[in-house]
C-alpha cells in the first residue's frame, strides 16, 4: 500500500473498509435469521467476507512486503467480483450466464501460475471488470423491474468499476504506467465496495418497506386484496362511476358449512380450500375486476361497468366451477359449494353499499338452500338454483 498510500492513510482507510463490513455482516446475519430472509443474503455475505480478506491479502503484500507464492489479491479480486455476480443473480433470480462466467473465473485463477505481474493484473482487472458488468446488468435490471433504488446503486457501484478498468489499461498500456493503472482500479474497488455496502443495505430495507406496505393492503394466505387494499384499488373506478353515471357490480361469496370441512378435514385442509377458492375467483374474474377476502371464508368481487345481468353470469360460472368437482387434498376429496349474492348499483355509490347489498343477496342464497346465486336490485330480488336455473 506504500507505493499508493503513505502508510497512515492505509490503516485508515483499511480500518473504514473493515468496519463498513463488520456493519454489513451484522445486518446481513440479523436478516438472515428473520422469517422471510431476504434473496442473496447468504451469497452477499460470502460476498463481503471474502473482500475483506481479500482487503487483508493486499494490504499485507503492499505493508510488509511479505514473499507470496502466488498474488493472493489478484486471485482474491477475481474471485469476490465471481461472487458478486453470483449473489447479484440469485438476487435477481437469474442463473444465467453462472457457468460461462465461472469458467472464466477458474480459468483466471489459474492464470496466477503462470502469468507476470503485468499480464496478470491485466487478466485479474479485465475478469473483475466483466463479473462487475454482469453484476451491473442485473442489478440494473432488477432496480427497474422492483423500483428499488437499492439496486441502482449497487449497478452504479458497478459502472465505476467498468469505467475505470478500461482507463486503468490505458494507462498501462499506452502510458506503461503501472503505479498509476493499480491506483485507479484500487480506487475504483474501494469507491464500489462502500456503495455496495450501502446499495445492498438499502435494496433490502425497501424490499422490506414494500413487503410491508403490501401486507397493508393484501392477505397473505390468499394473496387477494384484504379489505383496505379494495378500497384503495376502487377509489378511483368508483369516483369515475359517480362522475359519469355507470353502473357497478359486487359479488359476495361465502363457503357453505366451511365449519364442518374445518372440522373434518383440520384447519390446514382448510386453509388450502381457501386459498384454491381464492384462485379460482382470480382465474375467472377479468382483470379490471377487484377480488377480496373479506372474511374469514367470505369473498368479494367488485366489477366495475358491469351491468346486474353480467355479473350473474360470473357468479354462476364461479358457482359451477367450485361445485362441480371436490378439491383434492392429501387423498382427500372435499366437495366445496358456495352461495353468491349479486347486486348492481349505479352513480354515486361507495363501497359498503355495494357490499351491504350484494351480502344481502348473498344471505337471501343462504336461506334458500345453498350452493346458488341470488341477486338483489334495490327494490326487488332474484333467485336462483345454479347450474339448473338460469
Ligand atoms: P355457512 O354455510 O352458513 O356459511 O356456514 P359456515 O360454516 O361456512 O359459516 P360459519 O360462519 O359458521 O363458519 C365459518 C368458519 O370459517 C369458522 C372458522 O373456523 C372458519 N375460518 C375462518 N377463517 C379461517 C381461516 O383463515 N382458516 C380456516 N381454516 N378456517 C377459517
Ligand atoms: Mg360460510
Ligand atoms: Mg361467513
Amino acid at each position: 500500500m506504500v507505493d499508493i498510500f503513505p502508510e497512515n492513510w492505509a490503516v485508515l482507510l483499511l480500518g473504514l473498509l473493515f468496519l463498513l463490513t463488520l456493519a454489513q455482516l451484522l445486518v446481513t446475519y440479523v436478516l438472515s435469521d428473520s422469517v422471510t430472509p431476504p434473496a442473496g443474503v447468504g451469497l452477499f455475505t460470502v460476498y463481503f467476507m471474502a473482500t475483506l480478506l481479500g482487503w487483508i491479502a493486499f494490504s499485507l503484500q503492499q505493508n510488509t512486503g511479505m514473499p507470496m507464492a502466488v498474488d493472493v489479491p489478484a486471485v482474491a479480486a477475481i474471485l469476490n467480483s465471481y461472487l458478486l455476480f453470483l449473489a447479484a443473480g440469485q438476487r435477481a433470480r437469474d442463473p444465467r450466464g453462472r457457468i460461462a462466467l465461472g469458467i472464466a473465473c477458474l480459468l483466471g485463477c489459474l492464470s496466477v501460475f503462470f502469468l507476470l505481474p503485468k499480464a496478470m493484473y491485466l487478466t485479474q482487472s479485465g475478469l473483475s471488470g466483466l463479473f462487475f458488468a454482469a453484476t451491473g446488468l442485473l442489478c440494473g435490471r432488477r432496480a427497474l423491474s422492483k423500483r428499488n433504488v437499492g439496486d441502482a446503486i449497487i449497478a452504479g457501484a458497478a459502472a465505476l468499476v467498468v469505467v475505470a478498468v478500461p482507463v486503468a489499461h490505458y494507462q498501462l498500456l499506452v502510458g506503461d504506467d503501472m503505479r498509476l493503472a493499480r491506483v485507479i482500479t484500487f480506487g475504483a474497488y474501494v469507491w464500489c465496495f462502500a456503495l455496495l455496502v450501502v446499495g445492498f443495505l438499502t435494496s433490502v430495507l425497501f424490499e422490506y418497506q414494500q413487503h410491508l406496505s403490501h401486507l397493508a393492503t393484501e392477505d397473505p394466505m390468499t394473496g387477494l386484496l384484504n379489505r383496505r387494499g379494495l378500497g384503495d384499488t376502487l377509489r378511483i373506478s368508483l369516483a369515475k362511476a359517480n362522475r359519469e353515471d355507470i353502473e357497478t357490480a359486487a359479488i359476495m361469496v361465502d363457503i357453505d358449512h366451511f365449519q364442518n370441512v374445518n372440522d373434518s378435514f383440520g384447519h390446514e385442509a382448510g386453509d388450502y380450500v381457501l386459498r384454491e377458492v381464492a384462485a379460482t375467483l382470480d382465474r375467472l374474474s377479468r382483470s379490471s375486476d377487484a377480488v377480496a377476502r373479506i372474511g374469514g371464508e367470505e369473498f368479494v368481487l367488485v366489477l366495475p361497468d358491469t351491468d346486474l345481468a353480467s355479473a350473474r353470469v360470473l357468479a354462476e360460472r364461479i358457482c359451477n366451477a367450485l361445485g362441480e368437482r371436490p378439491l383434492l387434498v392429501d387423498q382427500q376429496r372435499i366437495p366445496i359449494t358456495v352461495s353468491l349474492g349479486v347486486a348492481s348499483l349505479r352513480g354515486n355509490i361507495t363501497l359498503d353499499e355495494l357490499c351491504r347489498e350484494s351480502d344481502r343477496a348473498m344471505y337471501l342464497a343462504k336461506r334458500s338452500g345453498r350452493n346458488r346465486v341470488a341477486s338483489v336490485e334495490p327494490n326487488t330480488m332474484h333467485l336462483s338454483n345454479t347450474g339448473k336455473v338460469g
